[in-house]
């Protein structure tokens, strides 16, 4: 399953402009959407993945993620089987996030296909979750206040007198051809077949009211950074008869004071004494995966770097994982007590405690050359 290139998929150049990509999107949108192809799967797979493109590239925080990291850096590159992860847009989700791109959402009529009543589906709702790298490796659960449009109490509704309940109207048009009837989705009831008939007050015409509601949401070992999550039913009530819609969930990294990422690996300082380094020292040091004992040898020097194998971030593409590295640097005292001071001159007059490299140390580069190695 390759991905293609999203400008390749909307057809712009890498520096189109954000009215370019709009344009180029409403055009593809266009030309293979669902009602002008029933029943043609290559174009509703092309439909999906022109929406797809645009929601990165129409969006400034994830077009550059996307400019720098390719389909990874916007959890496009799948890997993350179930759970409806990894960027895959359906239908409902193109239609409620990018229905006003083809002016005023006049859409209707999309899947009703063989008529009668369609099942309405409450729209989607968006929130933002901050996960620290521990809760994005090993998973954790979150409860969250989501402000959403619930059926209110007392609501009832009626057969929609338009269609009588069919949700669907007849429509006779004179063509070229002669007349054709078409049918599209009743204009009264959207399709529903039913309206309200008591609206409580504080409830909208569909007989829904703003409300609260506490949500428990799993996070999965493995989130990334600008995944989705789907949350099932969710979202907002369907007016009378529907389904709620779901709840998307999209997955922020917070930023680590210590522990910094890049890529799979992971990276943290780890300042010691003069007297640690000179003497060695065992040090706990914090990872993803809990506590990790590390030892520090005699006669470390200030800026070793220590590898620890497979204690980074698993990996997306494999089922490897990254490495953590320590950075270590020894600290200088900036305070001296007069025994401490006497100790130090001392050693500076004997000659005994001088800088005596062999000249095998490795250079900052060489460092940095051997973590890629
Ligand atoms: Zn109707």
């Amino acid at each position: 399953m390759s991905k293609r290139d999203y400008y390749e998929v909307l057809e712009v150049s890498k520096s189109a402009s954000a009215d370019e990509i709009k344009k180029a999107y409403r055009k593809m949108a266009i030309k293979y959407h669902p009602d002008k192809n029933p029943g043609d799967k290559e174009a509703e797979e092309k439909f999906k993945e022109a929406a797809e493109a645009y929601e990165v590239l129409s969006d400034d925080n994830k077009k550059a993620r996307y400019d720098q990291y390719g389909h990874a850096g916007v959890g496009g590159a799948g890997g993350f089987g179930g759970g409806g992860f990894g960027g895959g847009m359906n239908m409902e989700d193109i239609f409620s996030q990018f229905g006003d791109i083809f002016g005023g959402g006049g859409f209707g009529g999309f899947g009703g296909g063989g008529g009668g009543r369609q099942q309405v589906k409450g729209s989607n709702l968006r929130i933002r979750i901050k996960l620290n790298l521990e809760e994005m490796v090993n998973g954790t659960q979150k409860t969250l206040k989501v402000k959403k449009m619930k059926m209110a109490e007392g609501a009832t509704s009626k057969t929609c007198p338009t269609c009588n309940g069919s949700g669907v109207q007849m429509k006779v048009m004179n063509t070229m051809f002669g007349q054709m009837q078409t049918q599209t989705t009743c204009g009264t009831c959207q399709g529903i077949g039913k309206v309200a008939d008591k609206i409580p007050t504080g409830a909208n015409a569909q007989g829904l009211i703003k409300d609260e509601e506490e949500i428990s949401i799993n996070i999965p070992a493995g989130a990334r950074d600008g995944i989705q999550l789907n949350v099932r039913g969710k979202g907002n009530d369907a007016p009378f008869g529907g389904v709620p819609g779901d709840l998307l969930v999209i997955v922020e990294e917070e930023v680590d004071k210590t522990i910094k990422r890049e890529g799979d690996n992971l990276h943290q300082e780890l300042y010691i004494s003069f007297a640690e380094a000179a003497l060695g020292t065992k040090k706990e040091i914090p990872t993803v995966g809990g506590k990790v004992k590390i030892t520090v040898d005699a006669g470390t020097q200030s800026g070793k770097i220590l590898r620890l194998a497979g204690k980074g971030l698993p990996s997306i593409d494999s089922y490897g994982k990254g490495d953590m590295f320590i950075h270590i640097n020894v600290w200088t005292p900036q305070t001296l007590n007069k025994e401490q001071k006497e100790f130090f001159e001392k050693q500076m007059s004997s000659g005994d405690m001088v800088a005596e490299p062999s000249g095998k140390e490795k250079t900052f580069f060489d460092k940095v050359k051997d973590l890629f190695n």
